[in-house]
């Protein structure tokens, strides 16, 4: 079990990768402040990485930070893809857990609540798995399906099928993944 030894709210952060978001960084944002305005037991932080966008992700950012100071954002000199833009906002982000979410609400940041309720029941790495894959095309799910099934004939560390970077990570999680440097990330392999 997790010991809460802090005599403070402990601190939450929501970290998310982002290439050219300017469309829905906003709806992401407010939808998300509203689910953790519930949740007031904890502190929360964003961080918001802007992965070389071409768009206005980067003003997007900057006037979040303005107008609330939970905000923050890492800026990279250019696109480096979303496996590098996580672990450079893991690399700064601060918190006791972090909740990595992509910025198009595919992830529904309805289920923090749930994420957090099976963190606090102990669980270091709580992860959300696709119900379905419902929109995708035919070769969408079955490259997704050719892809898990040829890494676990290659892999002796069992994977996860459907589970996307959705998760929350708590610290002790965090600090291993900052220990792994390579550049030629898959994370989700590097969590499980
Ligand atoms: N992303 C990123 N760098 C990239 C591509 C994507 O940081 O080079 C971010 C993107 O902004 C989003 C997340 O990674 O927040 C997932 O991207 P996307 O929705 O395009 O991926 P998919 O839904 O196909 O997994
Ligand atoms: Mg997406």
């Amino acid at each position: 079990m997790k010991e809460k030894t802090h005599l403070g709210k402990q601190l939450l952060s929501i970290l998310v990768p982002c290439y050219n978001e300017e469309a829905v960084l906003p709806a992401f944002y407010q939808r998300t402040s509203q689910v953790i305005a519930d949740i007031p037991r904890y502190d929360f932080q964003f961080i918001f990485v802007n992965d070389g966008s071409k768009d206005h992700t980067l003003d997007v950012m900057r006037e979040l930070r303005e107008k609330d100071s939970r905000v923050s954002y890492v800026n990279l000199s250019r696109n480096f893809g979303k496996e590098i833009a996580m672990i450079a906002g893991i690399d700064y982000l601060t918190g006791d857990a972090a909740i990595i979410m992509d910025a198009d609400l595919q992830d529904p940041p309805e289920l923090i609540p749930e994420m957090i309720y099976w963190w606090e029941k102990g669980y270091q790495d709580v992860s959300a798995k696709r119900r379905s894959r419902a929109g995708e095309s035919f070769f969408k799910k079955w490259s997704s399906h050719a892809f898990y099934t040829l890494l676990q004939k290659v892999s002796d560390v069992p994977m996860q099928r459907d589970v996307g970077d959705f998760r929350l990570l708590d610290r002790q999680c965090l600090n291993a993944l900052r220990l792994m440097r390579e550049s030629q990330r898959y994370t989700k392999g590097l969590f499980s």
